[in-house]
């Protein structure tokens, strides 16, 4: 949740007279006394206040937690010059103004992002409570804001009371291959008393495979997939809640479900290749780990915590499995099992379990929770009493559903991406995944209604079966869930393609792009939602995690995924084919799939301007490109590594492996010597740029004739050596007319695979040639973005050709949720809608839409592009119109924009219908070639050339 402050700038003067009314408890009526007496001053709001990228969160294990704020003003070029931040261990503090645990002072900074905490040390467990203050570029101040806390993660191991606890669980005898081994989930329980006024309660708990914890009759929180994936072997992590108002004086219980989860269940496809071990990678059994911490008004403290006094038993979940799905039978339900009310006279003793050597953490990244609410679209029955429900788009989640019938009714649901011919669900693609949900009646004569706890599907159908009364619409309620990534962009286009459906071309594929990424951002970055892989492919991540940031702000959940990167990474050096990796078949590595370890926390700091995340990868990056220089064996051109899936699923051309993993090790040079730069590591900046040049010039020995031409003369390779920046630039020029004469003699399609596609529209659209980009971009021909669109899809599909209306779909590793081709959308916001940082983080922004030039009735024209970057939002909207061209920008306070206004001449240029001379925010105006550059500070601007 983001909460704004919004404050009048006051002057200094008005600022002192306002602390005299530091008694006042609330920062909301200080801030209406300072509107009326401040009226006609300018107005500065400081808004979305976080500590490391959360609003108040419980549980950070850093002893310099970074703050970072968005400020917005109504007149043009606004800058912060300064801020002041106060940090006290409690609220009376902090409303005074003592900063007991860190007072900045005036800090003379334009900072909002990424500031660190410089006070005193931390102490474990503790609740403080921040505020900031900033002044404008005219030295004036405004109030402080509301107060913000965050709490301290259980820092010592002394801290945690609790010792692992579980259930024993039924011994498996049957055939690993070809039964499911799927053990009943663990309830576990306890009681208390309290007596006397609580000021603060919190529950910590993590778990050997998933949990949900229940205090007196109620959910704690609304994570799901709690607590999260990561090597278990490694770390484990654990989540905090504030429980201060579920607590009652008296007796009280709470308890815990536990389920197999990735600890100990189904993983990705080790049955199907048939593994040696085909579940429990990490362990056998679950447990939980979970302590509540009562703070008395009294000063007192007591602490309820997981032990053998716990009781446990199992009960209705028959079976829960992330892959397999779970089953409820109602009839052995507990009521109130997590009320002090409940007689757990006939539950056994938990079992201890032993504890893990793995380190305990705070969970750094945005936990899965429901997102949405989806009611059907339409039922039918294809099937006497098999009803297909229709849910619209194709999401990841579960289903809630709401039934009234007889005891024992079974009613058994299965779930799918599309349709066979003849309306019934079509499960073949899921593969060993049985997703199969089932709940058995209790038959009350009441509505009963049921969510699964622990397993999710992919899908936009659901097959039900088992009712006694024909369903409808209230049946069954999508639930959409995903790790918890806010909204960041929006592109529109005003003069969409109209391909006779109830939306435009952009319109859906934008929309199916945003579907995909949710469905697949669960927890760790998924391949596909909905078949036995669901795992975080590093080639796929690599490819999008740049376009992820532009569809949603993805800096905690990455910050969590780097982690398991870097857990992941090979002892000898190559990151895996995904993260975290229970498991490997044969090679556990690839070319472009490994690079990820040196992309994605890249690609982070360049949206961000994270520098932590690339501190913490350093060591593991440098390792990694130490193996690359070992087995490039001193040529500089690193030879195919691991599996290579090469450029995986092209259509009508195979680029060779050699060259990819060449590439690749050129790119991570560059990308090096830019982070070693930020890292201020100069001597490695300086190897890394070296490195890059050698690459580079060996790369072009090898691979390029003296016209420039590449050996693999395809679009993949070229796409990737000019947006790579690899391109020796004297031979800059073929390249480029290369890969258009490939184009133009393919019928103006693409030819790439997940690696290609990223760069292809760029190497065009940079170079030149953005008629022809748009070219591709618009066609729904096959294969193409289009296609999938026109062929009725809400999402993005695996292959350029999963399904189409004459042939169907083929089922053998086909999936409709794989966002790797939705890179795209890095294009459509920074080339298209022309947004992009120039400094890491969007200090600086380049604003420079490339437009849709082409005349005819696929022209894109009208683009509104919106991006809410860490420092506030930024804006562009451009139109072509018969006599001028509109370009209108907006931009954050404390940033600066280089706005280049195409094909225009400047004494031509206009804002606001003045000349550029003349308007206040613009910093510079300049003719540079056929196109104006301007440089504006912060503010909305609407430029018009006439034509
Ligand atoms: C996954 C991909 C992945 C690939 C490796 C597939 O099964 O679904 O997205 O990158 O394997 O080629």
């Amino acid at each position: 949740m983001h909460i704004m402050t919004k404050m009048k700038m006051v002057g200094l003067l008005s600022l002192a007279l306002f602390s005299c009314h530091s008694n006042s408890t609330s920062p909301v009526n200080k801030l209406s006394n300072t509107v009326q007496s401040t009226s006609t001053q300018s107005v500065m709001s400081i808004s979305n206040l976080r500590t490391e990228y959360k609003s108040n969160p419980l549980g950070l294990d850093t002893q310099t937690p970074r703050f970072s704020w968005v400020l917005t003003a109504d007149e043009r070029a606004q800058m912060q010059s300064a801020y002041q931040i106060l940090v006290a261990t409690s609220q009376a503090n902090l409303d005074s103004n003592n900063g007991n645990a860190w007072d900045s002072g005036k800090v003379k900074s334009d900072e909002t992002n990424q500031v660190v905490y410089a006070g005193s040390t931390l102490a474990s467990q503790e609740l403080y409570f921040w505020k900031v203050r900033v002044w404008d570029k005219a030295n004036r101040v405004t109030e402080y804001t509301d107060a913000q806390t965050w709490k301290m993660g259980k820092l010592k191991f002394v801290d945690w009371k609790a010792e692992w606890i579980g259930h024993k669980v039924p011994y498996f005898k049957g055939d690993k291959y070809k039964d499911l081994h799927l053990p009943p989930s663990p309830f576990l329980r306890t009681e208390f008393i309290v007596n006397k006024p609580i000021k603060r309660a919190y529950i910590s708990a993590t778990a050997l495979g998933l949990y949900e914890m229940r205090l007196n009759g109620e959910r704690v929180g609304n994570d799901y997939f709690t607590p999260g994936w990561t090597d278990y072997n490694k770390r484990i992590y654990y989540q905090t809640y504030d429980v201060t108002h579920m607590l009652k004086q008296g007796d009280n219980a709470i308890g815990g479900i536990l389920a197999d989860g990735w600890y100990a269940g189904y993983i990705g496809y080790g049955l199907l290749v048939r593994l040696d071990k085909v579940r429990g990678y990490y362990g056998e059994t679950p447990a939980l780990l979970a302590q509540l911490d009562i703070e008395y008004e009294d000063g007192s403290t007591a602490t309820i915590a997981t032990d053998e006094t716990w009781k446990a038993s199992t009960g209705p979940i028959l079976e829960a499995d992330i892959l397999m799905g779970e089953t409820f039978d109602a009839r052995k339900e507990f009521p109130a099992w997590d009320t002090a009310k409940f007689d757990d006279s006939k539950w056994t003793k938990a079992t201890w379990k032993t504890r893990p050597g793995a380190k305990i953490e705070a969970y750094p990244g945005t936990p899965v929770e429901v997102q949405e609410e989806i009611t059907p679209l339409a039922i039918t029955e294809p099937s006497k009493g098999k009803y297909t429900f229709d849910l619209g788009k194709n999401f990841a989640g579960v289903v809630r559903l709401k039934v009234k019938g007889n005891k024992g009714d079974k009613i058994v649901m299965r779930f799918g991406e599309l349709l066979n011919d003849d309306g019934t669900v079509m499960t073949e693609n899921l593969r060993k995944a049985r997703a199969t949900n089932t709940y058995i009646l209790k038959g009350t004569g009441e509505y009963e209604e049921w969510t699964p706890k622990f397993t999710y599907q992919g899908f936009q159908f659901v097959e039900a079966s088992g009712f006694s009364e024909a369903p409808d619409v209230n049946t069954i309620t999508g639930l959409r869930m995903n790790s918890t990534t806010p909204e960041a962009g929006n592109i529109i286009v005003e003069q969409d393609i109209d391909f006779g459906a109830e939306t435009k071309l952009v319109e859906q594929l934008f929309k199916n792009i945003q579907t995909t990424q949710y469905a697949n951002f669960f927890e760790v970055p998924t391949d596909c939602p909905q078949r036995d892989e669901r795992l975080g492919w590093t080639g796929d991540a690599q490819i999008y995690a740049r376009s992820a940031s532009y569809v949603a702000d993805v800096a905690s959940f990455f910050t969590k995924w780097n982690v398991d990167l870097d857990d992941s990474q090979r002892y000898y050096g190559p990151y895996p084919n995904f993260a975290p990796f229970p498991y490997s078949r044969k090679d556990d590595h690839s070319s472009a799939w490994m690079d990820a370890g040196v992309i994605v926390p890249y690609e982070m700091y360049k949206a961000y301007g994270d520098t932590r995340m690339l501190e913490k990868a350093w060591h593991g990056m440098s390792h990694f490109m130490d193996y690359q220089a070992d087995i490039a064996d001193g040529t500089y051109l690193a030879p195919p590594s691991g599996k290579n899936w090469g450029d995986w699923l092209a259509i009508g051309s195979t680029t060779s492996t050699d060259f990819i993993s060449a590439v690749y090790y050129g790119y991570d040079a560059q990308l090096m010597a830019e982070m070693a730069a930020a890292l201020g590591k100069q001597e490695a900046a300086a190897y890394y740029s070296e490195l890059f040049i050698k690459i580079r010039d060996a790369i072009q020995a090898e691979y390029m004739d003296d016209s420039g031409k590449l050996r693999d003369h395809n679009q993949t390779a070229y796409a990737m050596m000019i947006d790579m920046g690899l391109y020796p630039p004297a031979h800059l020029k073929s390249g480029v007319d290369y890969l258009v004469e490939l184009v133009k003699a393919n019928d103006n399609k693409l030819a790439t695979g997940f690696l290609g596609v990223k760069h292809l529209l760029p190497a065009l659209t940079h170079n030149g040639h953005q008629e022809l980009a748009y070219t591709l971009f618009t066609r729904t021909e096959y294969p193409s973005w289009g296609f999938s669109v026109v062929n009725g899809a809400t999402s993005i599909w695996e292959r350029w050709n999963s399904y189409s209306k004459k042939e169907g779909f083929n089922a053998s590793m086909n999936s409709f949720s794989h966002y790797a081709f939705g890179s795209v959308v890095q294009w459509m916001f920074a080339q298209m809608g022309g947004i992009e940082p120039i400094t890491p983080g969007y200090k600086t922004i380049s604003i420079k839409p490339y437009i849709d030039l082409r005349n005819n009735a696929q022209t894109l024209n009208g683009v509104h592009a919106h991006y809410n970057s860490i420092r506030g939002e930024i804006k562009t909207y451009w139109k072509r119109e018969a006599k001028q061209l509109i370009l209108n920008v907006t931009i954050p306070v404390n940033t600066t924009a280089h706005v280049t206004i195409p094909d225009a001449s400047l004494a031509k240029v206009t804002e606001g219908g003045r000349s550029l001379t003349k308007v206040k925010g613009i910093l510079s105006s300049n003719q540079l070639g056929n196109n104006v550059m301007v440089i504006v500070g912060s503010g909305s601007y609407e430029f018009r050339v006439s034509l």
